[in-house]
């Protein structure tokens, strides 16, 4: 029975995942798990493996579609994993981001020589964002806009035309499917578009490392990014981001994968509340009481459209959790 089960962090049985989405579609899990830090989460993954389950992780949320009722099993929610904090004053290049206890916690005015910061996965990238315009370090300026938590923009590398997220990813910290945390630089690892190709790895912690700047500046491009994002994307709006990925520019003569929607007559197309957004082709909005039936049905209907007129078989970004 649900209630009976006691787990290594704070859990809840029958936990509402709608809420914790961007798009606020789908149901429940029967377990969620919320670790507070990176040896609780290990704990979580190992704890939900030895029951039989391979647990899902959830960020912000901000790439998801989950399916309508009860997901069985164990969705872990890095959510309360919420610090960021300024390597020590000892740091070298052999150091362990294990051994990096979160006690030198970064005033977020100070700013030194040394523009790197230790986020745990549940941080979300627009403090991390703001946090980096406060101090004048630039780098991450392209990610302004975009909603969810570190971890999560770590495994999709998230980005767009101004940068990705692997560009200020110095190191990472993942449970490793044996359920061991295992230190992973830069160099080891072959982030591409829109995924962070870390495959069953779950990221705990990550270096970010950034360029000194001056903060107007860094100010003044987060500023001129936002408004264009704001002109092109719905983003006041319940989205769960871009829907495909865009496709080879040989195969689609150079048109996104938004473009190709427009072009095929997809936008403002709509099932219930969900709405192709008529603002942007790769985005489905919730405009009220939709359900993630509604949502994907509308998805696989366009998808089949641009299939048809084009050819093209757009491949999807956003991730879909069923049971
Ligand atoms: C309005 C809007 C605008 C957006 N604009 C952009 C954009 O410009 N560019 C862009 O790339 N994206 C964009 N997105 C999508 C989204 O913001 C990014 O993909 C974001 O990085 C997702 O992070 P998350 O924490 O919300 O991940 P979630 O949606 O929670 O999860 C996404 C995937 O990552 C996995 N995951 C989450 N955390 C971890 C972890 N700690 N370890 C391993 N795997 C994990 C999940 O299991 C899931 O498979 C936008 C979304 C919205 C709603």
């Amino acid at each position: 029975m649900n209630s009976l089960k006691s787990w290594p962090c704070a859990a809840l049985a029958d936990a509402d995942l709608s809420g914790r989405t961007t798009i606020r579609v789908g149901g429940k899990t029967q377990w969620l798990l919320e670790p507070a830090t990176p040896e609780e989460l290990r704990k979580a993954i190992v704890a939900a493996r030895g029951e039989g389950f391979e647990p899902r992780i959830l960020g912000g949320g901000a790439n998801l579609i989950v399916a309508d009722g009860v997901l069985p099993g164990v969705v872990i929610t890095t959510d309360r994993m919420q610090r960021v904090f300024r390597p020590g004053e000892a740091v070298s290049s052999e150091e362990s981001l294990r051994d990096l206890a979160p006690d030198t916690r970064m005033a977020p005015e100070s700013r030194d020589a040394d523009a790197r910061l230790v986020a745990w996965a549940g941080i979300s990238m627009p403090r991390i964002v703001s946090m980096t315009q406060r101090l004048g370090w630039a780098g991450v300026e392209g990610l302004v806009g975009v909603p969810g938590n570190v971890g999560g923009g770590i495994a999709m590398n998230a980005g767009g035309r101004w940068g990705e997220m692997w560009e200020i990813v110095e190191r990472v910290l993942v449970v490793d499917e044996r359920g061991e945390f295992v230190e992973l630089p830069r160099a080891e690892c072959r982030p591409s578009y829109r995924n962070g190709n870390l495959g069953r790895a779950i990221v705990a912690s990550a270096v970010l490392r950034f360029r000194p700047d001056k903060t107007p500046a860094v100010v003044e491009r987060c500023r001129d990014y936002l408004s264009q994002k704001k002109r092109a994307q719905p983003v006041t709006e319940k989205s769960a981001g871009c829907i495909w990925k865009n496709p080879d520019p040989q195969k689609s003569g150079g048109r996104s994968a938004g473009k190709l929607v427009e072009d095929c007559g997809g936008k403002a197309r709509s099932r219930g509340d969900a709405v192709v957004s008529p603002l942007h082709g790769n985005f489905v909005v919730n405009r009220g009481k939709a359900t993630a039936v509604d949502v994907l049905a509308l998805i696989e209907e366009v998808h089949d459209l641009v299939a048809q007129k084009t050819g093209i078989d757009l491949e999807r970004e956003v991730k879909v959790w069923c049971a």
